[in-house]
């Protein structure tokens, strides 16, 4: 077997079904497969006495059975095995749950391996279910194992072995596509030692190597990837935008733009009338409005004769963005479209045709803009809104519809240079520091779950008033599990619901939902058809609920500060005086201090400040998305001296072979990585 690209059922030892399972996870080649990187590991290496063993704390342990495990039957759907092992130094209990199969597999005399979290006190050791294997088979205990991310159906057994597998398949014939010298000059390990590194190292060192190879590589041809479109931009001259009288527009708003607002609207106007292609970030807290920095470009643009187009991350928030603005623009003669995942395929093909014969200017959507078969007319204008959900190679894509159109990126995510320069390190930057009158602050609690019975009654008090309510549900991982969304959603407001506000309207919103359900959700709320919404994080970004007054999130300790805050920017956008409660049973100092700082402040960018000293940058994105497609390992935020001799190195190979020319299959590489990135979103 010679190509990475082959399915993962031709591996030896994986056959249709284990492939189906891995599929589940969008593992389809072998690639896929050795790519799949552990999230975290365990160190397993040392077992302890059953005496030395701490309650809460997970632990091996080598232990002797010291009679015939018991089964019993507990109910329904829930039996018991119970064990007794022994070492040298105290006994241990042992049960396990739904695993009845075990109680012919331990031995009385045998002693085994386990691994699991130790309960109990002093006097009586006890763990439940935890992971037992032979003594001195060493898969799962006596080394440090790999954590994968899973989903239901595959086992952290079933990614492990196929792994093994997978690794085994292709060990001789990995290619490095890094070139040999960068490898040399920077001490990087051997593509082969970093895969199977990677995945089952050797001891911390092993690993270390590991990483650092695999973060470098990526960091290295995300780079020179970035630095291609650069070159390639600036040698790009455009014809100037002329001169448009914005008084029109400005006329026709609803309220006067704030002097920021101004500023960062003359400052791309400026731009597209350079003869350059613009690329310019608008950065400003929640609230500060964005949006119609937006719509005065676009306009701009569209008076120009050319098109422009709106990119949002979530379907919600390209409606709203419609909904906000079509109005508006429609008014002075432009003529918008909404184009997402799912507007019909006729509706779809009718906007298509209408982009590509230039009858609509403005088209505004999620990354549906930028599929196969949207073609534009003329497309002078790309706009995308809470670009951190992109990347640079979405924004590519969509600038790719047109004659390099302007691009004007909308970010409420203040960030720290060194990410700044990955994301945007070729942009201008404009922003909006001043919020719109009149706004109150919002007063923020961090509370203990026992305070439940008082929030809820608060929530009472203020829909009693007229006002609307979010709450953002938990979210408990279990067994290392993807945490179902929806289950949890729906339950929680059937809760809510039925137990708790009976007399209200309590709504729900995920992502898993249909986009049409979920903008029927939206609308109703907005329309105050519904008086609570509960949800998971996909109202984060950008949702504007004016009479929404009060925001509860629940195991707030599972977010970010800045996720928090952008959280919190849900509410406070009207004239109410609007609340924010951080709910959380955590005792962690760290997330003691977190929740702190969103109580003390509302500036966000002392918020992102404080996230970066706390936790580290990260998780600036929160957990699972830092939005850097291509970026499995790579962390930018610790990986700064990484990121710079990475950057250097790129910069380098890219003078001595610009086109790399002499390096094909280093320019293979950056293809893909970026078109990659651009599949993701389709
Ligand atoms: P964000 O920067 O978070 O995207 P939005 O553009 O959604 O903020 O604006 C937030 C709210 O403030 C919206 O309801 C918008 O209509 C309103 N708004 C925007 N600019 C002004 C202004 N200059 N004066 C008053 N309200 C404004
Ligand atoms: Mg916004």
């Amino acid at each position: 077997m010679a190509d990475l690209n082959t399915d993962i059922r031709s591996i030896k030892g994986i056959g249709e079904q284990r492939a189906k399972a891995l599929n589940k996870l969008g593992i389809a080649t072998l690639r896929d497969l050795i790519s799949w990187f552990p999230r975290k590991y365990d160190d397993r290496r040392q077992a302890r006495r059953i005496a030395d063993l701490v309650p809460g704390e997970s632990a091996c342990v080598a232990a002797m059975i010291a009679a015939e495990p018991k089964v019993s039957h507990i109910r329904k759907g829930m039996d018991l095995v119970k064990v007794r092992a022994v070492d040298e130094s105290g006994v241990l209990d042992i049960t396990f749950f739904n695993q009845t199969w075990l109680k012919n597999q331990l031995i009385q005399g045998e002693t085994y391996i386990f691994y699991g979290k130790a309960e109990g006190n002093l006097l009586r050791k006890t763990m439940a279910s935890p992971i037992v294997e032979r003594e001195g088979r060493g898969e799962f205990t006596g080394r440090i194992v790999p954590i994968y991310p899973l989903t239901a159906g595959v086992s952290q057994l079933i990614l492990s072995r196929s792994i093994r597998q997978g690794l085994d398949a292709c060990a001789d014939i990995l290619p490095d596509v890094l070139p040999d010298e960068v490898r040399q000059d920077h001490h990087l390990c051997r593509i082969g030692y970093a895969y199977e590194n990677i995945h089952f190292p050797e001891d911390e060192t092993a690993l270390d190597l590991a990483r650092r190879r695999l973060a470098f590589e990526e960091l290295f041809f995300f780079t020179i990837g970035l630095q291609r479109l650069r070159n390639r931009r600036e040698t790009v001259q455009v014809e100037p935008c002329g001169a448009v009288d914005m008084a029109e527009f400005y006329h026709a708003l609803p309220f006067t733009l704030t002097d920021a607002q101004r500023r960062c609207v003359e400052e791309a106007l400026t731009d597209m009338r350079s003869g350059q292609p613009m690329n310019r970030l608008c950065q400003g807290d929640v609230g500060s409005g964005k949006t119609m920095v937006a719509a005065a470009c676009v306009y701009f643009c569209v008076k120009n004769g050319r098109q422009a187009a709106l990119m949002a991350p979530t379907e919600i928030l390209a409606q709203q963005h419609y909904n906000g603005l079509a109005p508006l623009l429609e008014n002075l003669g432009i003529r918008c479209a909404l184009l997402t995942g799912s507007t019909k395929a006729a509706v779809k093909r009718s906007i298509a045709s209408q982009l590509a014969s230039g009858e609509i200017d403005f088209a505004i959507g999620t990354h549906a803009l930028i599929t196969e078969g949207v073609e534009y007319a003329d497309l002078g204008l790309v706009v995308t809104d809470e670009q951190h959900r992109f990347g640079v190679a979405q924004r590519a894509a969509l600038a790719a519809k047109g004659q390099h159109p302007h691009t004007l990126v909308m970010s409420a995510t203040p960030i720290p240079r060194t990410l700044a320069l990955i994301l945007y390190g070729d942009l201008d930057v404009s922003v909006i520091d001043q919020l719109p009158p009149g706004r109150q602050p919002i007063e923020t609690y961090a509370v203990p779950g026992s305070y439940h019975p008082r929030v809820y009654n608060f929530i009472r008090k203020l829909v009693g008033e007229g006002r609307q309510a979010y709450i953002v549900c938990p979210m408990v991982e279990e067994n290392d599990e993807l945490p179902d969304e929806r289950k949890a959603v729906t339950a929680y407001a059937q809760k809510l619901q039925a137990e708790v506000f009976p007399e209200l309207k309590v709504a729900f919103v995920h992502g898993k939902m249909k986009a049409k359900e979920k903008d029927a959700v939206m609308a109703a709320f907005a329309a105050h058809e519904t008086d609570i919404l509960v949800s998971t994080t996909v109202i984060e970004v950008g949702v504007d609920v004016p009479n929404a007054a009060v925001m509860v999130i629940e195991n707030a300790e599972r977010f970010g500060l800045s996720q928090l805050h952008q959280l919190r920017g849900r509410v406070g956008r009207g004239k109410h005086q609007s609340y924010c409660i951080l709910i959380s049973d955590n005792q962690n100092e760290e997330t003691k201090q977190r929740l702190k700082v969103m109580t003390k402040t509302a500036d966000g960018f002392k918020i992102a400040e404080e996230d970066l000293r706390l936790r580290g940058p990260g998780d600036f994105f929160g957990e699972r998305q830092h939005g850097l497609p291509g970026l499995k390992i790579a962390d930018i935020g610790c990986d700064t001296q990484l990121l710079k001799e990475a950057q250097q190195a790129a910069e380098e190979l890219l003078e001595r072979d610009p086109d790399l020319r002499d390096h094909p299959a280093a320019a293979e590489r950056v293809a893909e990585l970026f078109a990659q990135a651009s599949d993701t979103l389709n």
